[in-house]
């Protein structure tokens, strides 16, 4: 029988394992600060825990999820991507961005991504399988490791990799409070960003978690027929759906709600995408963040140049919308958003059908 992946365990259900195993109630405390606090890598460095226990701790669990392999740096930027192989051989990409004084890890929910978006490398390679929760936070410990030799530390963590959180709800969510919790890697809600595509039922389920956690949604389009070929999934909700979902966060959470825009030449930036957008979103607590297109090979789009994206911004700010538009980060080592994707030619592009 394989053992249990103690990464994915909450603090709870590992509380009561060593109670049930006779233990004092302050073990838990003391195990879960060497998994989340001290980011232990076995259950021998755990010397302040009875040998005996550290020997069934390492019979009964498995503590390692995911190897690190090859390393992308993009040293100008402080940009870095690690690919990381799971125990049973499918590898995914983790990325750390370095801004200021900010080490934000973007981590990956699912092997692939069932949802197809047009303009996204991961979309493109299919879906493979969900993350568990301890494959989804083991993305967050590496770079915390890698950044505690420099006397750093992660500071912010974005679900933006491959996959669709809100499709993999559970694991992504045990992930984040496992993140979260105080006496572990204690990282704010406040500091942790969920990108979704807009799964209506995962929104709304979110609202009601009881973790501020930022949210973004990825609206891409402001009316359904273009939105439905950027973003095949989303027949199933509407626009409206999905900025009605948003609300209800917003106002659950008194959060201002983040729209991610990819900027697709020619296909989604023009004024009139920009002026119904505007209708769309005025008067929401609501922020658009614009994001040209980040290039990957098989993907049919192109970047709108910067006029163009300055004329939508402006419209934007018309309707009296927030808006920033994205630096990207990460392009030259393919780190950038959308442009993950670790099995190449494992699918094709498969973009036929033309666009307006
Ligand atoms: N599945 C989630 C989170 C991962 S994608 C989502 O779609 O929101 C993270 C962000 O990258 C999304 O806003 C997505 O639309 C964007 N993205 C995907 N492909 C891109 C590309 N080629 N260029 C720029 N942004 C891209
Ligand atoms: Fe999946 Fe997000 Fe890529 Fe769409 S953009 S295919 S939802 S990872």
């Amino acid at each position: 029988m394989s053992r249990v992946r103690i990464l994915d365990l909450s603090f709870q259900e590992l509380a009561a394992l060593l109670t049930g195993w006779g233990e004092p109630p302050y073990r838990a405390r003391q195990l879960w600060q060497w998994l989340w606090r001290k980011w232990a890598t076995s259950f021998q460095e755990m010397t302040d825990l009875p040998s005996a226990l550290r020997e069934r701790l390492a019979c009964e669990f498995q503590l390692e999820v995911a190897r690190p392999g090859a390393v992308q740096l993009d040293a100008e930027e402080g940009t870095e991507k690690v690919l990381l192989s799971l125990l049973d051989g499918e590898k995914i990409e983790a990325v750390l961005i370095r801004d200021e004084g900010r080490r934000t890890v973007c981590v990956s929910t699912q092997v692939g991504c069932p949802v197809g978006c047009r303009f996204c490398a991961t979309g493109q390679m299919g879906f493979v399988r969900n993350l568990t929760p301890g494959e989804i936070a083991a993305q967050v410990l590496h770079f915390a490791r890698r950044l505690a030799s420099g006397g750093e530390r992660v500071t912010h963590v974005v679900v933006m990799g491959m996959g669709e959180p809100l499709l993999n709800y559970q694991a992504t969510l045990r992930a984040l409070h496992n993140l979260h919790h105080p006496q572990g890697f204690a990282l704010g809600g406040r500091k942790m960003t969920l990108s979704t595509v807009g799964v209506v039922p995962g929104i709304r389920k979110l609202a009601r978690e009881g973790l501020p956690l930022n949210l973004a949604i990825s609206l891409h389009a402001p009316r359904d027929e273009l939105r439905r070929k950027l973003v095949p999934w989303g027949k199933q909700w509407g626009v409206r759906e999905v900025v009605e979902a948003a609300d209800e966060y917003a106002a659950a959470t008194g959060r201002r709600v983040t729209y991610e825009y990819v900027l697709l030449r020619g296909v989604n930036d023009g004024l009139r995408e920009a002026r119904e957008l505007g209708k769309l979103l005025r008067g929401r607590l609501a922020h658009v963040n614009l994001i040209p297109f980040n290039p990957a090979p098989g993907l049919p789009f192109h970047r709108p140049p910067p006029r163009r994206v300055e004329a939508f911004r402006e419209e934007l700010l018309r309707w009296g919308v927030d808006v920033t538009v994205r630096r990207s980060r990460g392009v030259r080592i393919r780190a950038a958003c959308g442009q993950l994707r670790t099995r190449v030619g494992a699918k094709d592009a498969g973009f036929s059908s033309r666009l307006p």
